[in-house]
């Protein structure tokens, strides 16, 4: 009857957010210009991390969105939020 010290489990290996796949995805989202409310098609690179913040041109009105982006990694979707620069 020993103690058994050597058994050690891996659980802080598990707890690393599965972070790794998306590096080399990309999702095709839409977003609607806070200029003239058009719905604006734009590919997120989710390598730039799970939390983005850009500007890209309308591509109706081309003025600049301030493009919010969230990444929910299950199910994988972003979410874009665009303001006003
Ligand atoms: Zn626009």
């Amino acid at each position: 009857m020993g103690i058994s010290t050597g058994v050690r489990k891996s659980s802080d290996i598990a707890g690393v957010p599965c972070i790794r796949y998306l590096e080399c995805m990309e999702i095709n989202c839409t977003f609607t210009c806070v200029y003239c409310f058009q719905l604006n098609e734009t590919v997120v690179d989710l390598s730039g991390g799970i939390h983005q913040e850009y500007v890209e041109d309308c591509q109706v009105c081309c003025r600049p969105n301030l493009l919010i982006i969230t990444v929910d990694e299950g199910p994988l979707r972003a979410e874009i939020t665009a303001e006003t620069t």
